[in-house]
């Protein structure tokens, strides 16, 4: 029996498999069970160290060339085959696009019950995960009636949380051939250089106040002082003012950073989904009336593109 905890690449190890990790070392304490983790990916060997004093019992390394990007039909009968294995009671995994389809497919296949987009994670007798639901109105707080419980985690939500440096026993798994019906060649970033929206530690988002899309260099700019990743509305994307991969709420991403920057966003419901846990919330609107003020913890009335400038210029004067 143990705690499994699913480590996201990219080429590089990502920050949300290891607060997985880190969630999954709690669960894995509070349950009396071994962590193990499993990784699939071209090679861990430079990311090995970057599990260190995670407390992390064995890493079971999946490493071939062409599970150097996802593939549904490549990584899930692995994750499946290791999970019975070791009799994992709980896997835990990140609610990132990848985590999700992969979690939901394996739990699927092992007949597991399967909590995604969760905000927590812990053992209290059995599996346990906190949920938001109805747009992020409500906090489900679910409970796992079979055992294994698959759960995927928010990016952002935890912390990376380590105790001195040991590092994991490496245990190198067999990859077999595998009939794959997509071949991933090559992945093409479509914004070279910019921050990935759900798991950026700061958002800048615009609504339909920016005005038009000639006004985003704006954002830009504060994004760029910031180390920011621009989001926007609904209503942003329908005008066709930017791409729908940046949009925020309950059909677009979910994000969870330590600061959101809501410009011209008035806070609808659908909105709120997808930003709601943000830590800290900064809202620019010039209706003091604007239903975002009654979620934010500061609130600035009036006109963004005069605030915006002044801000992102503050930010550079103190740096
Ligand atoms: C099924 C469904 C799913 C949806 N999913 C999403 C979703 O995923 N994400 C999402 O965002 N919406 C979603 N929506 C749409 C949502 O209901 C709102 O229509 C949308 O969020 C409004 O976007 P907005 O705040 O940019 O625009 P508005 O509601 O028009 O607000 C614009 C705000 O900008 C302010 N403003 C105007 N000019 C300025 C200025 N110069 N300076 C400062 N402030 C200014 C105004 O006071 C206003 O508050 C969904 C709706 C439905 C029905």
């Amino acid at each position: 029996m143990s705690v499994l905890v699913i480590l996201e690449q990219r080429g590089e190890l990502k920050a949300c498999g290891l607060e997985a990790a880190s969630a999954a070392k709690r669960v894995a304490e509070a349950a009396g069970m071994p962590l193990n983790a499993l990784y699939m990916g071209k090679s861990l060997d430079d990311g090995l160290y970057a599990l260190a004093g995670l407390g992390i019992d064995t890493v079971y390394a999946c490493e071939h060339p062409e599970l150097r990007y996802y593939s549904n039909d490549r990584y899930v009968p692995l994750l499946c085959e290791l999970a019975t294995e070791i009799g994992a009671k709980a896997i835990i995994g990140s609610a990132s696009a990848l985590g999700k389809e992969l979690c939901a497919s394996a739990a699927a296949r092992i007949h597991a019950e399967l909590a995604q987009d969760a905000i927590s994670v812990r053992w209290d007798g059995t599996l346990r995960a906190e949920k938001p639901i109805f747009a992020g109105k409500v906090i489900s707080d679910v409970v796992f009636t079979s055992l294994p419980g698959v759960v995927t985690l928010r990016p952002n939500v935890g912390v990376i949380e380590r105790a001195g440096d040991a590092l994991p026993q490496v245990a190198k798994r067999d990859v077999p051939p595998a009939s794959v019906r997509a071949v991933i060649e090559e992945v093409v970033e479509n914004v070279s250089g910019t921050v990935e929206l759900t798991e950026a530690k700061i958002v800048v988002t615009g609504g339909r106040g920016i005005g038009g899309p000639e006004n985003w260099p704006v954002l830009q700019d504060l994004c760029d002082a910031l180390g920011a990743a621009l989001g926007a509305s609904r209503a942003a994307v329908d005008a066709g003012w930017i791409e729908a991969s940046h949009q925020v709420g309950q059909t677009g991403k979910v994000v969870c950073p330590d600061l959101y920057i809501a410009c011209g966003v008035s806070g609808a419901i659908q909105h709120l989904a997808g930003m709601r846990t943000s830590k800290i919330v900064v809202a620019i609107n010039n209706d003091p009336e604007a239903p975002i003020f009654k979620l934010c913890d500061y609130g600035i009335v009036g006109d963004l593109l005069e605030v915006v400038p002044m801000f992102a210029e503050e930010i550079r004067k103190g740096r």
